[in-house]
This record gives structure tokens, C-alpha cells and sequence, in this order.
């Protein structure tokens, strides 16, 4: 079984600033981290491949940082991993950043050998859009599954997908070539370990593939091909904060100046009364 599974190189944080002149991300000044998200795509990846063998290629289209994101896959055991990077892909939106990520998993297809599975996260944290998947499923014609939880091969070409929604969990016979988007729910990623690291050094396991390698119509990357506009951007109001420092003798006195602190705040104080009354009193 081949299984190409997404990784997104995000900020670490949920509160990203937009440019409100080109209505795209600032990136600058903030440290990043693998998307959360991908954690379980990537760990049911590693999972398929310990029951049924082959390979687990990473894919990622991100300026050139991200390859610290892709180590820690490989560390985490991911066979080996693919940097899409170019400066005709920046500035994407979920369309054109799709398209590119299904004419990577075309050339893997073309190049490496046959993929039988693409998995990609739940959504990002940075902009958390949840197209990805379905998108990229489209661009390359493949069936698509989401939120799932686990999958089991039935046979060579088809597998059971399970997934989990709010009322019900269903099963799901797919055909493969498939696309899966993982709950974020679903698995508990691996550690990584320190076997893998060394692999890592020994051998180099991530190419990068630039336009050069892709050939792609850049009208249809960036951009360019991106037909998605940021209309307008509005300003998150600033919360205000009260810098205090309690330093408590032990913790029931931590516990006692909290709740006497958060009483005398009449916001805070209406927020514990309406909850305490919805939780029964207790
Ligand atoms: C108008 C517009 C302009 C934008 N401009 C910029 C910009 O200038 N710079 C910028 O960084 N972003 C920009 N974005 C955001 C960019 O489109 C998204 O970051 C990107 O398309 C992925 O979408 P998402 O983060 O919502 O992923 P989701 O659809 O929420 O992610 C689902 C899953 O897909 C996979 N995935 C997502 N992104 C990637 C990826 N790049 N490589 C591999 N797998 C992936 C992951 O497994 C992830 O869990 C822009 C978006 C819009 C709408």
C-alpha cells in the first residue's frame, strides 16, 4: 500500500493577522509547528503500513521552513517526504494550493509508483477551511471519505472506512485510489523516535520539487490561480487584560483569592453564577 498523507507547516498559535492590503497571511515573527490536525492523517497512515506494509510518503506545498515539519515526520516514521515549494505557488488559496497537491500526488503516481491512498488532516488551525481533502479529491477524480476513524483493507482495491459523526457511526466501502480526511479526534500520534531521526541524517529522505520539476501552468498556481478574494478584513477587538501577580502560601490559599478575585469582577462573577446555576449548583 502507498499512502501520501498532507502536512500543513502552521503558525503555532490560532490568531494569525491577515494583511489588509493583500488580504494573505502574515507569516513573519511566528514560530510554526506541524498542523495538529494532520497528527492523526499521520498516524493512521503509519498504522495501514504496519498492518499491510509499503510506504507512507509526506507531502507538503510550503516555502522551505516546512521541511523541519516534514523531519518530524520522518521521525515519527514516515517513509519519506515530498517539499512542493515555488514562488509561483505563493499567495494560494484552497483551489490553486489543491491543485497542486493533486498534481504532486500524480507525479508520486507517475514517478514513484501507484498510490492507493491520499489522508489529509481534519482542517489547519491557520485558516481551517476543511477543502483539502474534498478538493484535491476532485482535481484527481478520486472518491472521498471524511472524518474518518479508522480504515481496514477488505481487499486489493477497496477499503472500510469508519467514520464517526455527531449522531451516528457509519462504514463505508471505498474503492481505491481514495482521498480520507481523518477526525481530528481519531488517533493518538506516535512519539518520534530516535532510530528514525538517524535515518533521517543517513538518508536525506526529502526531495523538494520546485515548478522546475512540476511543470505547472502557472496561471493555475498562486495568485494567479487563485479566483478566491479577501474582500475585507475586520480587526479583532483587543481583550482587555488586568496584569495581576498573586504569589498563594499553598494551594488551597490559590484557590481561595481566585474565586474571591473573579467574585468581585461583575463580569467574571455573572459568568460563575450563570454556570453554576446550569451545572445544578454543585
Ligand atoms: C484568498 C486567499 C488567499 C490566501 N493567501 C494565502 C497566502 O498568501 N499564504 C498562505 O500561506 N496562505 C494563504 N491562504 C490560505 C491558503 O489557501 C490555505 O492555507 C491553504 O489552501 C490550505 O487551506 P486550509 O489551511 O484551510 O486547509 P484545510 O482544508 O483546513 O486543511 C485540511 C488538510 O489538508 C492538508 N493540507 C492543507 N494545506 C496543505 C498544504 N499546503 N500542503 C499539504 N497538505 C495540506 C492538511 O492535512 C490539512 O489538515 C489564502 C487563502 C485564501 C482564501
Amino acid at each position: 500500500m502507498r499512502i501520501v498523507v498532507g502536512m500543513k507547516w502552521v503558525p503555532g498559535t490560532t490568531s494569525v493577522r491577515i494583511d489588509p492590503k493583500t488580504g494573505t497571511l502574515i507569516r513573519e515573527g511566528v514560530p510554526s509547528i506541524v498542523n495538529p490536525h494532520d497528527m492523526p492523517a499521520v498516524e493512521l497512515a503509519l498504522q495501514l503500513k504496519d498492518a499491510y506494509g509499503g510506504e507512507v510518503i509526506a507531502l507538503t506545498m510550503s516555502p522551505p521552513p516546512a521541511i523541519r515539519g516534514l523531519e518530524y515526520l520522518i521521525g515519527m516514521g514516515v517513509d519519506r517526504a515530498i517539499l512542493v515549494s515555488d514562488r509561483v505557488y505563493a499567495g494560494a488559496d484552497t483551489l490553486a494550493t489543491s491543485y497542486v497537491l493533486a498534481k504532486a500526488i500524480e507525479k508520486i503516481d507517475k514517478e514513484i509508483g501507484k498510490v492507493d491512498l491520499a489522508i489529509f488532516g481534519q482542517e489547519t488551525i491557520d485558516s481551517s477551511t476543511a477543502h483539502i481533502g474534498a478538493q484535491t479529491a476532485s482535481w484527481l477524480d478520486w472518491p472521498y471519505i471524511y472524518y474518518a476513524h479508522s480504515v481496514k483493507l477488505i481487499d486489493n482495491n477497496k477499503v472500510l472506512v469508519e467514520r464517526v459523526l455527531e449522531n451516528a457511526i457509519e462504514d463505508w466501502e471505498v474503492e481505491m485510489p481514495a482521498v480520507i480526511g481523518t477526525h481530528m479526534k481519531a488517533l493518538k500520534p506516535r512519539p518520534v523516535r530516535l532510530i528514525n531521526k538517524i535515518r533521517y541524517k543517513v538518508e536525506k529522505p526529502i526531495v523538494t520539487w520546485t515548478n522546475n520539476e512540476m511543470k505547472l501552468d502557472p496561471r493555475c498556481t498562486g495568485l494567479k490561480g487563485s479566483p478566491t478574494i479577501v474582500a475585507k478584513t475586520v480587526d479583532v477587538p483587543e481583550v482587555p487584560r488586568k496584569k495581576i501577580v498573586y504569589k498563594p502560601k499553598d494551594g488551597e490559599d490559590a484557590a481561595k483569592w481566585l474565586i474571591k478575585t473573579l467574585l468581585e469582577d461583575e463580569k467574571a462573577s455573572k459568568a460563575i453564577i450563570k454556570a453554576l446555576k446550569e451545572g445544578g449548583g454543585k
